[in-house]
């Protein structure tokens, strides 16, 4: 019997096909699944029924998990990252760091790479909203930490921009993919390599209309978080009553999403 979460998986990748048909400014994007508080058997079930991303925001879970399950995961740390954890987070599948937010941090993950002789994608996390509690550079400082990146941390691949911002702020994508347009422009980069990872359970599909290449999604996945995440208990409720529709609605929509979802892979 197919799992929930392969049902859930299957809608997910059914819109993000149509969302980026509708997209003007991105003709690929990658579904990142935002594990955290989730145990290794819902993660083995989106494994089994096709996801390879999958993203976590706790060092010790990501240290927890990842020996646990298939090697071939690529894993994205999306959490804030504590100079005094790096060393943990470096697991050996450790696919792209998101959250590179200071020139202390880059210079303390190259030099962690540097020791293991691994070359790390990095994800410079930008501040979009004026809330205070988000970490991240603001847009204004983002391309001298991208350009410190790419000419001082040789262990470090500058592969993109990063933002959490408020559910469904359209005016933080639009800051997010213009100050891509404007760093691809300055670094001469070739904006179709480089990534923008927004959007989560709720506004996914916003994000990849306005250009996301990257989307980290939770709840509609996994089903709602047992034990809230910090202030997001209101955002919860939504998300439970979201995925039992989604399941229903994806249950009817299986045969067609079928062909669809290996596009998004
Ligand atoms: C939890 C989390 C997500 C996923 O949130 P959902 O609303 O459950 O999809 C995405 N990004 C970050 C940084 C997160 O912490």
């Amino acid at each position: 019997m197919e799992t929930a979460i392969a049902k859930s998986l299957k809608q997910v990748i059914d819109k993000v096909n149509s969302a980026i048909k509708n997209s003007t400014k991105t003709s690929r994007c990658t579904i990142v699944g935002a594990s955290k508080t989730k145990p290794l058997e819902l993660l083995q079930q989106a494994y089994d029924a096709g996801l390879r991303h999958f993203g976590e925001n706790y060092v010790d879970e990501i240290v927890t998990k990842a020996p646990k399950l298939p090697q071939d995961i690529k894993w994205h740390y999306i959490g804030h990252l504590q100079t005094n954890k790096i060393k943990q987070v470096l697991v050996p599948n450790l696919y792209m760091l998101e959250t590179i937010d200071s020139i202390k941090l880059a210079t303390k993950v190259n030099k962690e790479c540097q020791k293991l002789s691994k070359k790390l994608k990095v994800l410079i996390q930008v501040k979009t909203s004026t809330e205070d509690t988000k970490s991240g550079v603001s847009t204004e400082d983002a391309p001298a930490l991208v350009e410190f990146i790419m000419t001082q941390c040789p262990n470090l691949e500058f592969s993109g921009l990063m933002t959490i911002g408020y559910e469904g702020d359209e005016n933080a994508f639009i800051q997010l993919y213009d100050l891509k347009i404007e760093i691809c422009e300055k670094f001469k980069l070739n904006k179709d390599e480089i990534e923008l990872s927004m959007g989560m359970s709720q506004d996914f599909e916003k994000a990849i209309l306005y250009g996301s290449t990257n989307v980290r999604i939770g709840t509609t996945i996994f089903g709602a978080r047992e034990y809230p995440m910090k202030a997001q208990c209101k955002e919860e409720h939504i998300d439970v009553a979201e995925t039992k529709q989604n399941e229903q609605q994806s249950q009817k929509k299986e045969t067609e999403t079928q062909q669809e979802g290996k596009k998004s892979e």
